[in-house]
């Protein structure tokens, strides 16, 4: 295959104009192209003139030669990338080997345990996803909280009730993220994930594909188990050999991935207390901001926006008291969501359809808080004080909201003052919400980095510092706040037990847990022989 970048086309172009553009570029007849398939997908809106800009891979007769004699940088032999793993491991494993936690670390880490033949058992804590779908839209709808079941936890992780954005900043060699994806579409994702430069699925299709990620793991020979929670650890010399569920059944086990998302806070405590490696990271507290999503989309395209996705925005500033503030996790045409899991405290985050349709657009606005701002402690970098910290401002954002979301107007947020009604557009929010002031569940320091902020952006979109913008929070369930210590083999300080994705600190976002989920499969296949336990 010939490998075509920098086709720019008019963005109401059809699928021929791209065969006639690929084949001009060639500068070959269009019906010599046997076959053409799309790498990559973006939109240029730098200019007045609206592109898409595709990169393709074009399958047509004396390849080389026509690469040789175009002599273009843009023209150029396909590389075939595809990612690849055998395993190699000698010892032998006495039982299955265990993943606590079916967010995509652990989908992702089980799925290539079964597809080699090793049947892991899986624990999650929370509901099966249809089940699960059930349970949080009765929370949000006024019913209780569901402790083990919520936005946080059951099946498929966190990311379930997300926007499903699958960009990552991370660069991977061997091709992982775009296996992911692959793997993902083969499970019913849509297609275009595979070549648009900003992917992503919508929490209404992402909840079957976990789904279906699922089945294949079962049918071969992998065990889920929902409502099933990890409650502690037993150890001898140093090595895991059992663990404990639901506080009462053992199990024997040898091999423990650690797939327990940013939000386990009882498994954290139970971690520390069993003397593992824990130390507490940074991450980032704020906001989330709404705005209408026709002002993004308008001031990031221009007149021409309704012919267009619904746009995004990434925005950083340094504010007056040195705090980076950024956007994070921003949802077009997308709805704020309760995503608490604790009782009496509150957190926020972002959710959207494939679609994108609903009418706000809202992103986390957050400002970097290290562990020095953490709450002092007796014991010397308490592992846990990154918790602790994101449990005061969630405390404070419940009582602010009397137990619903507290929201306010970023006008009022400026001065400080509990709003008394919405102007110009109402929140589009998953759970109740209350007329609050927002600036008591923030520390000072974040809060003046979110007004500085808001009032720089202002400069990269117009509107964005409307007096009406809504806010709500808190945002807190940015990234872990803490790593769980592991070494080359990817081991913890307890042997047999692997760490892995976000809660564990070494992933941000769905596709870099997914990848992790995948290099935490080598570590253990590059170790244990396979398969042995089939038949
Ligand atoms: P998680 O997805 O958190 O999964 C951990 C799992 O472990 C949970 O299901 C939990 O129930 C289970 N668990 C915890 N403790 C135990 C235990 N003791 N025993 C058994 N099971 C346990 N990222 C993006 O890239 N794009 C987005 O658009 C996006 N939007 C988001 C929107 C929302 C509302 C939220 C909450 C997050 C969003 N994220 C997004 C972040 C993304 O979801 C996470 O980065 C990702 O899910 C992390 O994957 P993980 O597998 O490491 O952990």
């Amino acid at each position: 295959m010939l490998q075509i970048s920098q086709l720019k086309l008019k963005i109401d172009h059809t699928e021929k104009d791209l065969y006639k553009l690929a084949a001009k570029t060639l500068k070959i007849p269009e019906q010599e192209i046997k076959k053409l398939v799309i790498t990559r997908k973006s939109i240029d809106a730098r200019k007045e003139d609206i592109f898409y800009v595709y990169q393709v891979e074009a399958e047509v007769s004396e390849e080389e030669k026509k690469a040789a004699r175009l002599k273009s940088p843009n023209v150029t032999i396909a590389k075939k990338s595809a990612y690849q793993f055998k395993s190699s491991g000698e010892a032998r494993l006495a039982a299955r080997p265990v993943i606590a936690g079916f967010g995509p670390a652990g989908l992702f880490c089980g799925l290539m345990l079964a597809r080699f033949g090793y049947c892991p058992v899986i624990l999650e804590r929370g509901e099966e996803v249809d089940k699960r779908v059930e349970t949080v839209e009765s929370f949000w709808n006024g019913g209780m909280l569901n402790l083990e079941s919520n936005v946080q936890f059951g099946e498929g992780g966190a990311g379930t009730f997300s926007d499903g954005k699958l960009n990552t900043l991370i660069k991977d060699q061997s091709g992982r993220n775009h296996f992911v994806l692959q793997i993902l579409a083969e499970h019913g994702a849509p297609e275009e994930i595979r070549y648009l430069n900003k992917p992503h699925i919508g929490t209404d299709k992402l909840r079957n594909v976990v789904k279906a990620i699922r089945e294949e793991i079962i049918a071969l020979g992998g065990e889920v188990r929902f409502n099933t929670c990890l409650t502690d650890i037993i150890t001898e010399q140093g090595e895991v050999t059992g663990i404990e569920l639901n506080h009462k059944e053992i199990l024997a086990c040898e091999v423990l991935v650690l797939a327990l998302g940013h939000s386990a806070r009882d498994t954290f405590k139970m971690l520390y207390e069993k003397s593992m490696k824990l130390t507490p990271k940074s991450f980032a507290i704020g906001l989330r901001m709404e705005h209408p999503q026709e002002l993004i989309s308008r001031n990031q395209y221009g007149s021409r926006y309704e012919k267009l996705p619904p746009a995004d925005y990434k925005l950083t500033h340094n504010a007056a008291n040195n705090r980076g503030i950024y956007s994070f996790c921003m949802c077009p045409g997308g709805f704020v969501v309760n995503a608490s899991s604790e009782e009496g405290r509150i957190a926020v985050n972002g959710m959207s359809n494939h679609a994108r349709n609903e009418k706000n657009a809202n992103s986390a606005l957050i400002v970097t808080v290290t562990p020095a701002d953490f709450p002092k402690s007796e014991i010397e970098n308490y592992p846990l004080a990154g918790v602790e910290f994101q449990r005061i401002w969630e405390a404070k954002a419940y009582a602010a909201g009397k137990g619903s979301v507290p929201v306010q107007l970023y006008g009022d947020f400026k001065r400080s003052r509990t709003s008394t009604g919405f102007g110009k557009m109402m929140p589009n929010l998953k759970g109740g919400y209350q007329l609050s002031n927002l600036r008591d569940c923030l520390p000072d320091y974040v809060s003046s980095a979110l007004i500085d902020g808001i009032e720089a952006f202002e400069h990269k979109i117009t509107g964005f510092s409307d007096e009406e913008a809504i806010l709500s929070g808190v945002e807190t369930r940015t990234s872990s706040p803490l790593r769980m210590e592991r070494n080359e083999f990817f081991e913890s300080s307890i042997k047999g037990i692997y760490p892995c994705g976000e809660g564990a600190g070494y992933a941000g976002g769905i596709t870099s847990a997914a990848v992790d989920g995948i290099k935490v499969f080598e570590a253990i296949a590059s170790k244990f022989k396979n398969p042995i336990f089939t038949g």
